[in-house]
Protein backbone atom coordinates (compact mmCIF):
# COMPACT_ATOMS: atom_id res chain seq x y z
CA UNK A 1 0.00 0.00 0.00
CA UNK A 2 1.31 3.69 -0.23
CA UNK A 3 -0.22 6.06 1.75
CA UNK A 4 -0.82 9.69 0.32
CA UNK A 5 -2.22 12.00 2.85
CA UNK A 6 1.50 12.23 4.44
CA UNK A 7 2.54 12.76 0.89
CA UNK A 8 0.81 15.22 -0.09
CA UNK A 9 2.81 18.27 0.15
CA UNK A 10 5.88 17.06 -0.09
CA UNK A 11 4.81 15.22 -3.34
CA UNK A 12 3.47 18.86 -4.65
CA UNK A 13 6.84 20.17 -3.92
CA UNK A 14 8.66 17.30 -6.33
CA UNK A 15 6.39 17.71 -8.66
CA UNK A 16 7.48 21.52 -9.20
CA UNK A 17 11.02 19.66 -9.22
CA UNK A 18 10.10 16.87 -11.72
CA UNK A 19 8.25 19.15 -14.18
CA UNK A 20 11.41 21.22 -14.56
CA UNK A 21 13.28 18.75 -15.29
CA UNK A 22 11.28 15.98 -16.86
CA UNK A 23 11.24 14.96 -19.36
CA UNK A 24 -1.38 -33.84 -4.37
CA UNK A 25 -0.51 -36.94 -2.15
CA UNK A 26 3.01 -36.36 -2.49
CA UNK A 27 4.78 -36.44 1.35
CA UNK A 28 6.47 -33.20 2.55
CA UNK A 29 9.58 -35.22 2.73
CA UNK A 30 9.22 -35.46 -1.22
CA UNK A 31 8.16 -31.84 -2.38
CA UNK A 32 10.71 -30.44 -0.28
CA UNK A 33 13.69 -32.52 -1.83
CA UNK A 34 12.94 -31.32 -5.13
CA UNK A 35 15.68 -28.56 -6.10
CA UNK A 36 16.68 -26.78 -9.16
CA UNK A 37 19.80 -25.17 -8.61
CA UNK A 38 19.73 -20.99 -10.24
CA UNK A 39 22.86 -18.63 -9.63
CA UNK A 40 24.67 -21.52 -7.53
CA UNK A 41 21.74 -21.19 -4.66
CA UNK A 42 18.75 -24.26 -4.44
CA UNK A 43 15.36 -23.43 -5.49
CA UNK A 44 13.04 -25.95 -3.51
CA UNK A 45 9.89 -26.26 -6.34
CA UNK A 46 6.65 -24.87 -4.97
CA UNK A 47 4.69 -26.71 -2.60
CA UNK A 48 1.82 -28.37 -3.91
CA UNK A 49 -1.14 -25.71 -3.54
CA UNK A 50 -4.46 -25.26 -2.31
CA UNK A 51 -7.01 -24.83 -4.23
CA UNK A 52 -10.51 -22.43 -3.64
CA UNK A 53 -13.35 -21.97 -5.81
CA UNK A 54 -15.81 -20.06 -4.76
CA UNK A 55 -19.15 -19.15 -6.11
CA UNK A 56 -21.17 -15.90 -4.77
CA UNK A 57 -23.96 -14.09 -5.86
CA UNK A 58 -23.76 -10.48 -5.04
CA UNK A 59 -27.12 -8.35 -4.38
CA UNK A 60 -26.24 -4.65 -5.42
CA UNK A 61 -29.60 -3.11 -3.36
CA UNK A 62 -27.99 -4.80 0.27
CA UNK A 63 -24.18 -5.45 -1.27
CA UNK A 64 -24.26 -8.56 0.67
CA UNK A 65 -22.51 -11.72 -1.67
CA UNK A 66 -23.75 -15.32 -0.62
CA UNK A 67 -22.32 -18.15 -1.47
CA UNK A 68 -20.02 -21.00 -0.81
CA UNK A 69 -16.15 -21.76 -0.52
CA UNK A 70 -14.63 -25.65 -1.58
CA UNK A 71 -11.02 -25.33 -0.20
CA UNK A 72 -8.63 -28.71 -1.33
CA UNK A 73 -6.44 -28.49 1.57
CA UNK A 74 -3.21 -30.63 1.64
CA UNK A 75 -1.04 -30.61 4.77
CA UNK A 76 2.30 -29.76 3.06
CA UNK A 77 3.52 -28.65 6.67
CA UNK A 78 6.17 -30.88 8.90
CA UNK A 79 3.58 -32.05 11.42
CA UNK A 80 0.53 -33.33 11.78
CA UNK A 81 -3.11 -30.59 12.09
CA UNK A 82 -5.69 -31.05 13.95
CA UNK A 83 -7.53 -27.67 13.40
CA UNK A 84 -7.33 -25.47 10.14
CA UNK A 85 -7.68 -21.50 10.85
CA UNK A 86 -9.00 -18.84 8.31
CA UNK A 87 -8.74 -14.82 8.63
CA UNK A 88 -12.16 -13.22 8.58
CA UNK A 89 -11.29 -9.99 7.82
CA UNK A 90 -14.57 -8.54 7.10
CA UNK A 91 -15.52 -8.98 10.56
CA UNK A 92 -12.76 -6.54 11.22
CA UNK A 93 -15.46 -4.08 9.91
CA UNK A 94 -17.85 -4.79 12.04
CA UNK A 95 -17.04 -2.40 15.18
CA UNK A 96 -15.95 0.75 14.90
CA UNK A 97 -13.35 -0.36 17.76
CA UNK A 98 -11.82 -2.75 15.39
CA UNK A 99 -12.25 -1.15 12.17
CA UNK A 100 -8.93 -0.59 10.35
CA UNK A 101 -8.59 2.50 10.30
CA UNK A 102 -6.90 5.23 12.32
CA UNK A 103 -9.19 7.48 14.61
CA UNK A 104 -8.34 10.47 12.37
CA UNK A 105 -9.10 8.88 9.12
CA UNK A 106 -12.58 7.60 10.00
CA UNK A 107 -14.38 10.97 8.29
CA UNK A 108 -12.46 9.61 4.69
CA UNK A 109 -13.30 6.33 5.77
CA UNK A 110 -17.12 6.74 6.05
CA UNK A 111 -18.30 9.49 4.55
CA UNK A 112 -21.83 8.91 4.93
CA UNK A 113 -21.19 7.71 8.82
CA UNK A 114 -20.43 3.90 10.05
CA UNK A 115 -22.21 1.41 9.10
CA UNK A 116 -21.14 -2.26 9.60
CA UNK A 117 -19.87 -4.85 7.19
CA UNK A 118 -18.57 -8.21 8.03
CA UNK A 119 -19.00 -11.77 7.33
CA UNK A 120 -20.79 -14.93 8.44
CA UNK A 121 -19.94 -18.55 8.53
CA UNK A 122 -23.27 -20.56 8.07
CA UNK A 123 -21.75 -23.96 8.12
CA UNK A 124 -18.75 -25.85 7.45
CA UNK A 125 -18.76 -29.71 6.16
CA UNK A 126 -15.57 -31.99 5.44
CA UNK A 127 -15.66 -34.22 2.61
CA UNK A 128 -19.98 -34.00 3.26
CA UNK A 129 -19.71 -34.08 6.85
CA UNK A 130 -20.20 -31.54 9.59
CA UNK A 131 -17.42 -29.69 11.10
CA UNK A 132 -17.33 -28.18 14.23
CA UNK A 133 -15.79 -24.74 14.57
CA UNK A 134 -15.61 -21.42 16.27
CA UNK A 135 -15.30 -17.91 15.57
CA UNK A 136 -12.52 -15.78 17.62
CA UNK A 137 -9.95 -13.53 18.09
CA UNK A 138 -9.95 -9.88 18.22
CA UNK A 139 -12.78 -8.19 16.12
CA UNK A 140 -13.62 -12.10 15.61
CA UNK A 141 -11.44 -12.09 13.08
CA UNK A 142 -10.01 -15.83 13.24
CA UNK A 143 -12.30 -18.99 12.42
CA UNK A 144 -10.77 -22.34 13.67
CA UNK A 145 -12.37 -25.54 12.05
CA UNK A 146 -12.07 -28.27 13.98
CA UNK A 147 -10.91 -31.66 11.91
CA UNK A 148 -12.46 -34.45 14.28
CA UNK A 149 -9.56 -36.39 13.55
CA UNK A 150 -5.30 -35.63 12.93
CA UNK A 151 -4.80 -34.43 9.55
CA UNK A 152 -1.26 -36.29 8.53
CA UNK A 153 1.44 -34.57 6.63
CA UNK A 154 1.20 -35.14 2.68
CA UNK A 155 -2.86 -35.70 3.59
CA UNK A 156 -5.72 -33.66 1.71
CA UNK A 157 -9.32 -32.97 2.80
CA UNK A 158 -11.82 -30.91 1.24
CA UNK A 159 -13.60 -28.24 3.24
CA UNK A 160 -17.42 -26.34 2.13
CA UNK A 161 -17.94 -23.30 3.99
CA UNK A 162 -21.14 -21.69 2.80
CA UNK A 163 -20.87 -17.96 3.82
CA UNK A 164 -21.99 -14.68 3.27
CA UNK A 165 -20.53 -11.20 3.22
CA UNK A 166 -21.76 -7.44 4.07
CA UNK A 167 -20.06 -5.11 2.24
CA UNK A 168 -19.76 -1.53 3.96
CA UNK A 169 -20.10 1.89 2.85
CA UNK A 170 -16.30 2.56 3.70
CA UNK A 171 -13.75 3.89 0.90
CA UNK A 172 -10.90 1.34 2.18
CA UNK A 173 -9.77 -1.85 0.81
CA UNK A 174 -13.15 -3.68 1.76
CA UNK A 175 -16.29 -1.32 1.33
CA UNK A 176 -18.24 0.43 -1.58
CA UNK A 177 -18.40 4.33 -2.45
CA UNK A 178 -20.04 6.59 -5.14
CA UNK A 179 -18.19 4.48 -7.75
CA UNK A 180 -17.07 1.13 -6.73
CA UNK A 181 -17.18 -1.89 -4.77
CA UNK A 182 -14.14 -2.81 -3.43
CA UNK A 183 -14.01 -6.26 -2.71
CA UNK A 184 -10.67 -7.27 -1.12
CA UNK A 185 -9.93 -9.28 1.74
CA UNK A 186 -13.34 -10.38 1.30
CA UNK A 187 -13.33 -14.76 1.65
CA UNK A 188 -12.50 -17.12 4.63
CA UNK A 189 -8.34 -16.80 3.88
CA UNK A 190 -6.29 -19.82 5.36
CA UNK A 191 -3.53 -18.58 7.63
CA UNK A 192 -0.08 -19.01 7.08
CA UNK A 193 1.30 -21.84 9.34
CA UNK A 194 5.28 -21.46 9.50
CA UNK A 195 7.97 -21.81 11.79
CA UNK A 196 6.23 -20.28 14.50
CA UNK A 197 2.77 -21.98 14.12
CA UNK A 198 -0.16 -20.33 12.82
CA UNK A 199 0.01 -16.65 12.28
CA UNK A 200 -3.46 -15.60 13.69
CA UNK A 201 -2.89 -11.57 13.52
CA UNK A 202 -5.77 -9.69 13.25
CA UNK A 203 -6.77 -6.59 11.15
CA UNK A 204 -4.68 -3.65 12.15
CA UNK A 205 -5.31 -0.29 10.67
CA UNK A 206 -1.34 0.40 10.36
CA UNK A 207 0.48 -0.74 6.75
CA UNK A 208 -1.06 -3.54 5.22
CA UNK A 209 -1.42 -6.53 7.90
CA UNK A 210 -2.09 -9.31 5.70
CA UNK A 211 0.37 -12.67 5.06
CA UNK A 212 -0.99 -15.87 3.17
CA UNK A 213 0.16 -18.66 1.03
CA UNK A 214 0.00 -19.09 -2.80
CA UNK A 215 -2.93 -20.78 -3.90
CA UNK A 216 -5.02 -21.21 -7.13
CA UNK A 217 -8.24 -19.81 -7.28
CA UNK A 218 -12.00 -20.53 -9.70
CA UNK A 219 -14.00 -17.79 -8.45
CA UNK A 220 -17.11 -17.38 -10.04
CA UNK A 221 -19.55 -14.16 -9.23
CA UNK A 222 -22.89 -13.44 -10.04
CA UNK A 223 -23.71 -9.44 -10.98
CA UNK A 224 -26.28 -7.46 -12.74
CA UNK A 225 -24.90 -6.61 -16.17
CA UNK A 226 -24.37 -3.41 -15.95
CA UNK A 227 -21.27 -3.71 -13.59
CA UNK A 228 -17.53 -3.67 -15.37
CA UNK A 229 -15.60 -6.51 -13.24
CA UNK A 230 -11.72 -5.95 -12.52
CA UNK A 231 -9.66 -9.04 -10.39
CA UNK A 232 -7.23 -11.21 -9.75
CA UNK A 233 -6.36 -13.75 -12.70
CA UNK A 234 -8.14 -14.16 -16.06
CA UNK A 235 -11.87 -14.04 -17.18
CA UNK A 236 -12.27 -17.64 -18.38
CA UNK A 237 -16.28 -17.45 -19.11
CA UNK A 238 -19.29 -15.20 -18.67
CA UNK A 239 -22.24 -16.27 -19.21
CA UNK A 240 -25.63 -14.19 -19.23
CA UNK A 241 -28.30 -15.48 -17.08
CA UNK A 242 -31.99 -13.75 -16.27
CA UNK A 243 -30.18 -9.75 -17.20
CA UNK A 244 -26.94 -10.84 -15.23
CA UNK A 245 -23.52 -12.08 -16.25
CA UNK A 246 -21.97 -14.62 -14.40
CA UNK A 247 -18.18 -14.22 -14.16
CA UNK A 248 -16.26 -17.50 -14.06
CA UNK A 249 -12.37 -16.32 -13.17
CA UNK A 250 -9.33 -18.33 -12.96
CA UNK A 251 -6.61 -17.34 -10.67
CA UNK A 252 -3.28 -19.86 -10.50
CA UNK A 253 -0.37 -18.93 -8.44
CA UNK A 254 -1.29 -16.00 -6.45
CA UNK A 255 -1.50 -15.70 -3.19
CA UNK A 256 -5.11 -13.93 -2.06
CA UNK A 257 -7.93 -12.83 -4.89
CA UNK A 258 -9.39 -9.28 -4.99
CA UNK A 259 -12.13 -7.83 -7.30
CA UNK A 260 -13.69 -4.35 -8.23
CA UNK A 261 -17.09 -4.01 -9.47
CA UNK A 262 -18.52 -0.37 -10.61
CA UNK A 263 -21.57 0.69 -13.61
CA UNK A 264 -19.55 3.02 -15.28
CA UNK A 265 -16.20 1.32 -15.41
CA UNK A 266 -14.33 2.33 -19.08
CA UNK A 267 -11.69 -0.11 -19.71
CA UNK A 268 -8.46 -0.13 -22.27
CA UNK A 269 -5.80 -2.05 -22.62
CA UNK A 270 -2.03 -2.46 -24.15
CA UNK A 271 0.30 -5.17 -24.14
CA UNK A 272 3.85 -6.06 -23.05
CA UNK A 273 5.66 -9.41 -22.94
CA UNK A 274 2.59 -11.12 -23.59
CA UNK A 275 0.79 -9.65 -20.41
CA UNK A 276 -2.23 -7.84 -21.00
CA UNK A 277 -2.35 -4.76 -18.60
CA UNK A 278 -5.89 -3.40 -18.04
CA UNK A 279 -7.10 0.31 -16.52
CA UNK A 280 -9.89 0.67 -15.56
CA UNK A 281 -11.28 4.73 -15.06
CA UNK A 282 -13.44 7.07 -14.90
CA UNK A 283 -11.50 10.18 -16.36
CA UNK A 284 -10.02 9.78 -20.06
CA UNK A 285 -7.16 11.14 -20.16
CA UNK A 286 -5.38 9.60 -16.94
CA UNK A 287 -6.82 6.00 -17.39
CA UNK A 288 -4.54 6.22 -20.72
CA UNK A 289 -1.50 8.03 -18.18
CA UNK A 290 -2.05 4.99 -15.82
CA UNK A 291 -2.13 2.43 -18.21
CA UNK A 292 1.10 3.84 -19.71
CA UNK A 293 2.69 3.70 -16.34
CA UNK A 294 1.91 0.67 -15.75
CA UNK A 295 2.70 -0.88 -19.07
CA UNK A 296 6.20 0.67 -18.37
CA UNK A 297 6.60 -0.45 -14.86
CA UNK A 298 6.10 -3.89 -15.71
CA UNK A 299 8.73 -3.60 -18.33
CA UNK A 300 11.21 -2.25 -16.54
CA UNK A 301 10.70 -4.43 -13.22
CA UNK A 302 10.42 -7.82 -15.78
CA UNK A 303 13.51 -6.95 -16.75
CA UNK A 304 15.16 -5.74 -13.29
CA UNK A 305 14.27 -8.89 -11.48
CA UNK A 306 12.66 -11.65 -13.67
CA UNK A 307 10.07 -11.70 -15.67
CA UNK A 308 6.50 -11.02 -14.63
CA UNK A 309 4.59 -14.25 -14.25
CA UNK A 310 1.11 -13.41 -15.27
CA UNK A 311 -1.22 -13.18 -18.13
CA UNK A 312 -2.70 -10.04 -16.99
CA UNK A 313 -2.46 -6.79 -14.38
CA UNK A 314 -5.43 -4.56 -13.74
CA UNK A 315 -5.19 -0.80 -12.91
CA UNK A 316 -8.35 -0.02 -11.10
CA UNK A 317 -9.78 3.85 -10.27
CA UNK A 318 -11.14 3.14 -6.96
CA UNK A 319 -12.95 4.64 -3.87
CA UNK A 320 -10.00 4.26 -2.16
CA UNK A 321 -9.02 7.70 0.23
CA UNK A 322 -5.77 5.92 1.11
CA UNK A 323 -3.58 6.39 -2.29
CA UNK A 324 -3.07 2.92 -3.41
CA UNK A 325 -3.44 -0.87 -2.82
CA UNK A 326 -1.91 -4.02 -4.02
CA UNK A 327 -3.58 -7.45 -4.89
CA UNK A 328 -2.46 -10.03 -7.07
CA UNK A 329 -2.85 -9.07 -10.61
CA UNK A 330 -4.84 -6.12 -9.40
CA UNK A 331 -4.11 -3.18 -7.78
CA UNK A 332 -6.38 -0.63 -6.44
CA UNK A 333 -6.15 3.49 -6.70
CA UNK A 334 -7.71 6.27 -5.39
CA UNK A 335 -9.80 7.85 -8.27
CA UNK A 336 -9.16 11.60 -6.60
CA UNK A 337 -5.42 11.77 -7.96
CA UNK A 338 -6.80 11.05 -11.73
CA UNK A 339 -6.33 15.40 -11.80
CA UNK A 340 -3.94 17.30 -13.62
CA UNK A 341 -2.88 19.06 -10.46
CA UNK A 342 -2.33 15.34 -9.17
CA UNK A 343 -0.83 13.61 -12.17
CA UNK A 344 2.50 13.29 -11.09
CA UNK A 345 1.30 11.62 -7.88
CA UNK A 346 -1.03 9.16 -9.54
CA UNK A 347 2.45 8.49 -11.64
CA UNK A 348 4.17 7.62 -8.54
CA UNK A 349 1.57 5.60 -6.77
CA UNK A 350 0.99 3.32 -9.73
CA UNK A 351 4.88 2.58 -10.27
CA UNK A 352 4.97 1.84 -6.73
CA UNK A 353 1.88 -0.76 -6.71
CA UNK A 354 2.93 -2.42 -9.76
CA UNK A 355 6.18 -3.35 -8.36
CA UNK A 356 4.44 -4.54 -5.47
CA UNK A 357 3.55 -7.50 -8.06
CA UNK A 358 7.12 -8.69 -7.23
CA UNK A 359 7.34 -7.75 -3.54
CA UNK A 360 4.36 -9.13 -1.93
CA UNK A 361 2.70 -10.59 -5.42
CA UNK A 362 5.09 -13.18 -6.24
CA UNK A 363 7.95 -12.86 -3.99
CA UNK A 364 5.51 -13.13 -0.36
CA UNK A 365 6.54 -12.20 3.40
CA UNK A 366 4.67 -11.58 6.60
CA UNK A 367 3.26 -8.11 6.54
CA UNK A 368 2.67 -8.05 10.14
CA UNK A 369 5.96 -8.63 11.50
CA UNK A 370 8.51 -7.63 8.86
CA UNK A 371 6.04 -5.32 6.73
CA UNK A 372 9.89 -3.94 5.83
CA UNK A 373 11.00 -6.65 3.58
CA UNK A 374 8.18 -6.30 0.48
CA UNK A 375 7.66 -2.31 1.60
CA UNK A 376 11.01 -0.98 1.24
CA UNK A 377 11.93 -3.20 -1.82
CA UNK A 378 8.48 -2.00 -3.43
CA UNK A 379 9.57 1.86 -2.57
CA UNK A 380 12.93 1.22 -3.74
CA UNK A 381 11.57 -0.20 -7.42
CA UNK A 382 9.38 2.90 -7.09
CA UNK A 383 12.50 4.85 -7.55
CA UNK A 384 14.11 2.41 -9.77
CA UNK A 385 10.95 3.20 -12.47
CA UNK A 386 12.40 6.66 -12.58
CA UNK A 387 15.71 6.14 -12.91
CA UNK A 388 15.55 3.54 -15.73
CA UNK A 389 12.52 5.63 -17.29
CA UNK A 390 13.70 9.48 -16.85
CA UNK A 391 17.52 9.09 -15.88
CA UNK A 392 19.77 9.02 -13.11
CA UNK A 393 18.96 12.91 -11.93
CA UNK A 394 15.08 12.30 -12.01
CA UNK A 395 15.53 9.51 -9.65
CA UNK A 396 18.13 11.71 -7.56
CA UNK A 397 15.27 14.35 -7.45
CA UNK A 398 12.71 12.55 -6.67
CA UNK A 399 15.00 10.55 -3.65
CA UNK A 400 16.96 13.50 -2.16
CA UNK A 401 13.03 15.86 -2.27
CA UNK A 402 10.52 12.94 -1.04
CA UNK A 403 12.15 10.08 0.81
CA UNK A 404 15.36 12.29 2.64
CA UNK A 405 14.11 15.18 3.07
CA UNK A 406 10.64 13.61 4.63
CA UNK A 407 12.88 11.44 6.53
CA UNK A 408 14.85 13.84 7.74
CA UNK A 409 12.07 16.29 8.42
CA UNK A 410 10.69 13.55 10.85
CA UNK A 411 13.40 12.37 12.67
CA UNK A 412 14.12 16.09 13.57
CA UNK A 413 10.71 17.70 13.89
CA UNK A 414 9.21 14.60 15.97
CA UNK A 415 11.91 13.51 17.91
CA UNK A 416 11.83 10.38 16.69
CA UNK A 417 12.62 7.87 19.73
CA UNK A 418 12.70 4.43 17.79
CA UNK A 419 14.04 4.19 14.62
CA UNK A 420 13.59 0.97 14.22
CA UNK A 421 12.61 -0.10 10.65
CA UNK A 422 11.86 -4.20 11.48
CA UNK A 423 8.80 -4.38 13.95
CA UNK A 424 5.56 -5.44 14.13
CA UNK A 425 2.77 -3.07 12.95
CA UNK A 426 1.26 -2.62 16.29
CA UNK A 427 4.57 -1.25 17.43
CA UNK A 428 4.69 1.66 15.36
CA UNK A 429 3.42 4.94 17.25
CA UNK A 430 1.02 5.65 14.04
CA UNK A 431 0.75 5.56 10.06
CA UNK A 432 3.17 8.28 9.78
CA UNK A 433 6.04 6.93 12.01
CA UNK A 434 5.48 4.12 10.26
CA UNK A 435 5.66 5.04 6.42
CA UNK A 436 8.65 7.50 7.26
CA UNK A 437 10.67 4.23 9.07
CA UNK A 438 9.27 2.00 6.41
CA UNK A 439 9.14 2.85 3.34
CA UNK A 440 11.81 5.89 3.32
CA UNK A 441 13.88 4.52 5.68
CA UNK A 442 13.79 1.09 4.13
CA UNK A 443 14.27 2.97 0.95
CA UNK A 444 17.65 4.48 1.97
CA UNK A 445 18.95 1.39 3.05
CA UNK A 446 18.27 -0.95 0.01
CA UNK A 447 19.85 2.45 -1.90
CA UNK A 448 22.53 1.87 0.54
CA UNK A 449 23.13 -1.91 -0.43
CA UNK A 450 23.39 -0.88 -4.20
CA UNK A 451 26.03 1.47 -3.78
CA UNK A 452 27.95 -0.86 -1.84
CA UNK A 453 27.58 -3.79 -3.29
CA UNK A 454 27.96 -2.30 -6.99
CA UNK A 455 25.00 -2.67 -9.81
CA UNK A 456 25.96 -5.98 -10.92
CA UNK A 457 26.21 -7.65 -7.51
CA UNK A 458 23.47 -5.52 -6.22
CA UNK A 459 20.77 -6.62 -9.54
CA UNK A 460 21.98 -10.19 -9.34
CA UNK A 461 21.53 -10.27 -5.33
CA UNK A 462 17.47 -8.83 -6.67
CA UNK A 463 17.42 -11.38 -9.57
CA UNK A 464 18.22 -14.75 -6.81
CA UNK A 465 16.01 -13.23 -4.37
CA UNK A 466 13.12 -13.39 -6.65
CA UNK A 467 13.94 -16.81 -8.40
CA UNK A 468 14.41 -18.37 -5.15
CA UNK A 469 11.67 -16.94 -3.16
CA UNK A 470 8.70 -16.94 -6.29
CA UNK A 471 5.41 -17.96 -5.40
CA UNK A 472 6.50 -18.24 -1.94
CA UNK A 473 7.42 -16.53 1.20
CA UNK A 474 10.92 -15.09 2.35
CA UNK A 475 11.72 -13.16 6.21
CA UNK A 476 14.63 -11.42 6.63
CA UNK A 477 16.86 -14.30 7.29
CA UNK A 478 16.36 -15.54 4.04
CA UNK A 479 17.27 -12.01 2.07
CA UNK A 480 20.33 -11.39 4.24
CA UNK A 481 21.35 -15.00 3.67
CA UNK A 482 20.68 -14.03 -0.43
CA UNK A 483 22.66 -10.83 -0.25
CA UNK A 484 25.89 -12.36 1.94
CA UNK A 485 25.77 -15.62 -0.71
CA UNK A 486 25.51 -13.74 -3.84
CA UNK A 487 28.19 -10.86 -2.46
CA UNK A 488 30.04 -13.18 -0.91
CA UNK A 489 30.45 -11.58 2.35
CA UNK A 490 29.09 -10.19 5.43
CA UNK A 491 26.40 -7.47 5.48
CA UNK A 492 24.52 -8.51 8.48
CA UNK A 493 25.82 -5.26 10.31
CA UNK A 494 24.69 -2.98 7.94
CA UNK A 495 21.09 -5.03 8.16
CA UNK A 496 21.49 -4.21 12.55
CA UNK A 497 22.59 -0.62 11.57
CA UNK A 498 19.84 0.61 9.53
CA UNK A 499 17.03 -1.55 10.27
CA UNK A 500 17.99 -2.37 14.07
CA UNK A 501 17.03 -5.75 12.93
CA UNK A 502 18.49 -8.74 15.53
CA UNK A 503 17.88 -12.01 14.70
CA UNK A 504 15.14 -13.76 17.33
ZN1 LIG B 1 3.40 -0.37 -0.69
Amino acid sequence: MIKFSYRKKLLLSIVVITLTLSVVGVKFSVIETMTTIIHGEKIPKTKQLNNYTITVDFDPVERILTGEENIKYINTENTSLNALYFHLYPNAFKDEKTTPFEKSEMDLAYPKGFESGYIKVHSIQKNGDPLNYVVMGVGESILKVHLNEPLEVGEKIDLKLDFSVKIPPSCGRFGYGENTVNIANWYPILSVFDKKGWNLEPYYAIGDPFYSDVANYRVEILMPQEYVLGHTGECIKKESIEGKIRWTLEGKNVRDFAMIASERFKVIDDEIDETKIYSYYFNDQFGDLVLGVAKDAVGIFSQTYGEYPYKQLSVAASDFFIGGMEYPNIVFIDESLYKEERKEILEYIVAHEVAHQWWYGVVGNDQVNEAWLDEALTEYSTLLYYEKKYGVKMEEQVYKNLIVRYYNNYRDHKKMKNDCVCRKLNKFKDSQEYQVLVYYKGAMFIKDLRKQLGDETFFQVMKVYFDKYKYKNANTEDFIHVCEKVANKSLRGDFRKWLRYDKE
